[in-house]
């Protein structure tokens, strides 16, 4: 939730104060229509704010209209290369360009692109990566570097202002965490335009929601990003969830925020279970309102975290002490998991 310059993609605004857009990407062959359209479907369902597709050539153009007569999210178009599929994107309604101006062409063909941006008030995304880093920057500095990835960014910008708009979302993406988040911080300083954070190839589910964890959370906690995505090899739905965590965890959204003991020797219900199965009940939950819930595993931590959280149990000796904004409310045996999932329904 940043001070930066507001801007408007497709039905949502980011930037100044604004809240994070959770953006994911689909990954689906671009010669697959139904799987895209059924992906961003289910994108959508899971709360993502922002899609992304990549147009790699003319046969992907059909995704931009038919992705966007199926789904009400915002679509970015993602460019490499050829200047006429930016423009012929825009043309067939992607809400968003997402380009590198260094790998479009010259200056007339970036102008082109910029004037049919204008002519709609579609934002440009310059998207500049670690593996993309100019050859003069990378001499320069010995190396890829966070203020070589920055200066590549700002470069990048300037390319689009000196065409005459201001109308710009910026990325600076590497694999390398630190890397990331020290570009970020320089750019928060001076650039005006909405940050889209996100570290990029950043592997599978596990290693990469921890290294986006890392990442995304040290710039939000301190303010900096306006939209985010977490890159993950396997489903962008996966990529949705985690980027939810993230933010539910900096209190950024409003959502369910689960926790849960470790479990110890004191454990004596199956406490693993009942987390597992109530946090996969949750996370298809929607709320506007902000609930915390709390597994706690016993009466030595458990009541405690319990009672600060708006609902949450800790566990006994085959059964749990159910609380509610800090009361008792009773006990809870047998299916404890399920009997807690329909205590949070009825606070929804
Ligand atoms: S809440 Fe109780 S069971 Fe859970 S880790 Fe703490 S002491 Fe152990």
């Amino acid at each position: 939730m940043s001070g930066k310059k507001r801007t408007k993609i497709g039905n949502i605004h980011i930037g100044n104060g604004e809240k994070i857009a959770v953006q994911s990407m689909l990954n689906c062959r671009y010669d697959d229509v139904k799987g895209n359209i059924e992906q961003s479907i289910r994108l959508e369902e899971s709360g993502c704010d922002i899609n992304r597709v990549a147009v790699p050539n003319e046969e992907a153009l059909i995704l931009i209209k038919e992705i966007k007569s199926h789904t009400s999210m915002p679509l970015v178009a993602d460019i490499h290369f050829d200047y006429r599929l930016a423009i012929k994107s825009v043309e067939a309604g992607a809400d968003k360009i997402r380009i590198n101006p260094g790998n479009i062409g010259g200056m007339d063909k970036v102008k082109a692109v910029v004037d049919c941006c204008r002519e709609r008030n579609i934002p440009i995304r310059v998207g500049v990566n670690s593996g993309s880093l100019e050859k003069d920057i990378v001499k320069r500095d010995g190396g890829f570097t966070a203020k070589g990835l920055f200066d590549s960014a700002m470069r990048s910008v300037s390319v689009i202002e000196n065409s005459g708009y201001d109308n710009i979302v910026v990325s600076m993406k590497s694999s390398d965490v630190k890397m990331m988040i020290d570009a970020y911080r320089l750019a928060e300083k001076s650039c005006i335009y909405p940050l889209h954070l996100g570290v990029t190839e950043s592997g599978t589910m596990s290693i990469g929601t921890i290294k986006s964890a890392i990442g995304l959370g040290a710039l939000l906690a301190d303010d900096i990003g306006d939209t985010i995505r977490v890159s993950l090899t396997g489903d962008p739905v996966d990529e949705v969830r985690v980027a939810k965590e993230i933010l539910s965890a900096l209190k950024l959204t409003n959502g369910i925020n689960l926790i849960s003991c470790p479990t110890c020797g004191r454990t004596s219900i199956d406490l693993i279970e009942i987390a597992e199965k109530v946090e996969k009940a949750v996370s298809k939950m929607k709320t506007s309102k902000n609930i915390t819930v709390a597994v706690m595993g016993c009466a030595v931590n458990g009541p405690g975290e319990a009672r600060e959280a708006d609902v949450g149990i800790a566990g006994g000796l085959d059964d749990a002490v159910l609380f509610k904004k800090g009361e008792i409310i009773g006990k809870l045996k047998g299916d404890i998991a399920e009997a807690l999932i329909s205590e949070i329904r009825e606070m929804l």
